[in-house]
């Protein structure tokens, strides 16, 4: 069972979902989320207006494991499935409801790379997740994900964030860092409590508007056979033009296509999975 906890304020209102650990491993969001709960059990956070609705820990079974998901990753297999067989279709099932009765869903990540930087996705922007993204306190939005997976047919891309739009919600996820630093700790409470304020539900001033670069997602790439990235690359590293991004053992390169951004990248990646991400930036 996950376990899911519940704040309806006095006043009519928003409602806001909070999850972490979709990934059982990254745990910056369940560190911000019991540091919540906490203040809100003392008195010192109170909910006035609308709903409050938080899940600290996903997968609960992959959290227990210190890994990123038991069977299948659960960001890729958020709906209803009439017949669930594996343990991350039955936790979707799980979730999913509370997804269908938010108006807002803010969904914490975090990453396995020391100094990689905090963003947010924008997937469907609509009019709530911008409101919340405008006052998340991170320099990046990446937009355009739905467009790179439609239209193929070689991963099925059921995120929250989809879940949210399908269900004629509104969504974003926050990437808050390396999970292993106090700091992203810090992004993901900073952006609850920004949330509860924009939104209302805790009385206080309005939160700051922060300015962000925007990048465009063009294309992933799902790594076919054994090769390797020919550079530690980082997530956001720039790169140019015919530049050589990975090799296969067989001596084929992969370049990048145009001037941008490395996105995502994945080291110890498995064949058959999204390799790295590419973007530009967005005019
Ligand atoms: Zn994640």
């Amino acid at each position: 069972m996950v376990e899911k906890f519940s704040f309806e304020g006095g006043e009519k209102g928003i409602s806001l979902l909070v999850l972490g650990a979709i990934h059982g491993n990254e745990v910056a969001g369940i560190g911000a989320l019991n540091k919540l709960l906490k203040k809100i059990n003392s008195g010192e956070i109170v909910i006035k207006k609308g709903k409050l609705v938080v899940i600290p820990i996903c997968n609960v079974e992959a959290n227990i494991k210190d890994v990123r998901q038991i069977d299948e990753n659960l960001n890729r297999v958020m709906k209803v499935h009439e017949n669930p067989i594996t343990y991350e279709q039955k936790l979707a099932n799980e979730i999913m409801p509370f997804i269908k009765d938010c108006d807002v869903m803010l969904d914490l990540h975090s990453t396995h790379c020391k100094g990689d930087e905090p963003f947010v996705f924008c997937d469907y922007p609509k009019e709530l997740n911008l409101k919340l993204i405008d006052v998340i306190d991170v320099d990046y939005v990446l937009e355009g994900w739905p467009d790179i997976y439609a239209g193929q047919s070689e991963i099925e891309d059921y995120s929250t964030e989809r879940a949210c739009f399908e269900c004629g919600k509104s969504g974003t996820t926050l990437e808050c860092g390396y999970h292993k630093e106090d700091k992203a700790i810090d992004v993901a409470y900073n952006a609850i409590i920004n949330a509860l304020k924009v939104f209302e539900l805790i009385e206080s001033d309005k939160p700051i508007k922060k300015e962000k670069t925007h990048i465009l997602m063009k294309n992933f790439v799902v790594k076919k056979k054994e090769g390797r990235l020919l550079k530690q690359y980082k997530h956001l590293d720039k790169v140019y033009k015919g530049e050589g991004i990975a090799r296969y053992d067989d001596g084929e390169i992969l370049r990048a296509q145009n001037d941008g951004y490395i996105l995502l990248p994945n080291l110890e990646c498995k064949i058959g999975a999204e390799w790295y991400y590419f973007g530009i930036d967005k005019l």
